[in-house]
């Protein structure tokens, strides 16, 4: 392991001039203490100008040119921030992906991780650094027990540990995209989550197992872009799930809560959940299934979200389910699906209703307290 701190400032937090010239003294200052390797992401609003860019010259531009385009926002954040170091005397070099042999394809064209990728791109780079911590810079002082936005009474969490970390990303919590925690797991990489904003320790995503002492659940995520696929009346039969899920999955669709119907004279309803990018393609795959697979119809529902109880608390006591339950009729909120693993509950309901559910459990399990 070496002493390198990988920062990575995110949209806003290298938004502006000003913003930049923030973040360069708090570059400088970790300086002093250690050798630095920053991220950054384009300024805010950029990698979106782009895109519209792009599309003015069509709906579906070549991913080459789509690539070389929106890979330019990161380059200007960059060099713009080695300016500012330079400026208040810390020398730095910006360098583009490709300058160090990554982000590109075997035949030299660049390429890019897709939105939010420098998250990922960061905790990668300290990885491969064996860096002492990826701290990760933003617009909130920390990972909250739920996104701050929607619930002003959310509370900043000091620790929490990678395997709820992962959960609450795969779940929605935007704070950090999902492979930078996966990456940061299987590279045993110690990740903060910090403002650039105002002074503050953040969050640590621990690679430790915390003690039990914490409450049953430790954060809410929601993911309101989901599709709700019912297949009304399919024949019960052996394989019928797999003759479901299976082209989805070659289709790298990728399937998330599943709920089978009792069966009624050999007839069942098979539903399941997957994200909204994925609904049309699903629906070719369900459509094309019709010659081997006999169902009456497919339900396709858009107004859905999710809303995942996570906690590490969970896998130590019973009764987390009719908590929530019970908060959520007293709202009068219906539940149309429910799934649940060791430290996780997901919960599917009316996309409008997600605010509400929210608040709701996250007073329900006092998380605001
Ligand atoms: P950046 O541009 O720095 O990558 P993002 O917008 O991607 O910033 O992520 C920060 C935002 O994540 C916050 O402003 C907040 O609204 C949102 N967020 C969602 N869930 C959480 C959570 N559990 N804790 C903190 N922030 C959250
Ligand atoms: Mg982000």
């Amino acid at each position: 392991m070496s002493n390198i701190i990988v920062q990575k400032f995110g949209g806003t937090s290298v938004g502006s001039e000003e913003r930049i010239a923030a973040v360069a003294k708090i570059v400088k200052e970790a300086s002093k203490n250690n050798p630095i390797v920053v991220v950054v992401s384009a300024m805010s609003g950029e990698t979106n100008r782009l895109i519209k860019l792009a599309k003015s010259f069509g709906d579906n531009p070549s991913k080459r040119e789509f690539d070389a385009l929106v890979s330019t926002g990161e380059k200007v954040s960059a060099a713009l921030l080695a300016m500012a170091l330079q400026q208040i005397n810390v020398s730095a070099k910006s360098y583009s992906a490709s300058q160090i042999s990554q982000g590109i394809t075997e035949s030299g064209d660049v390429t890019t991780l897709g939105r939010g990728g420098s998250d990922t791109t960061a905790v990668a780079i300290a990885a491969q650094l064996g860096a002492e911590r990826c701290d990760i810079y933003t617009d909130v002082d920390g990972i909250y027990t739920t996104d701050p936005r929607v619930v002003p009474e959310a509370k900043k969490i000091d620790v929490i540990t990678m395997e709820e970390m992962l959960e609450m990303a795969g779940q929605g919590a935007k704070v950090i995209q999902i492979r930078a925690v996966e990456f940061a797991n299987k590279y045993n990489v110690p990740v903060r989550v910090l403002s650039s904003f105002e002074p503050g320790n953040g969050t640590l995503i621990s690679l430790e197992e915390k003690n039990m002492e914490n409450g049953l659940v430790s954060g809410i995520a929601f993911q309101k872009d989901q599709v709700k696929f019912t297949l009304h009346g399919v024949s019960d039969t052996p394989g019928m799930a797999y003759g479901i899920l299976g082209p989805l999955s070659d289709a790298n669709i990728e399937v998330d809560v599943i709920v089978q119907n009792v069966s009624v004279n050999g007839k069942t309803d098979f539903t399941f959940t997957v994200s909204k990018e994925d609904e049309s393609m699903a629906t070719d795959v369900i459509n094309g299934l019709k010659s081997s697979l006999e169902f009456d119809d497919l339900l396709i529902d858009s107004s859905i979200a999710k809303v995942s109880l996570v906690g590490v608390g969970m896998r130590s006591h019973a009764g987390i389910a009719s908590t929530a339950f019970k908060a959520l009729s007293e709202t009068g909120i219906n539940i149309q699906m429910i799934s649940t693993s060791e430290i996780k509950i997901t919960i599917v309901i009316d996309e409008n209703e997600t605010d509400t559910a929210v608040t709701s459990l996250h007073k329900a399990f006092n998380l605001d307290s």
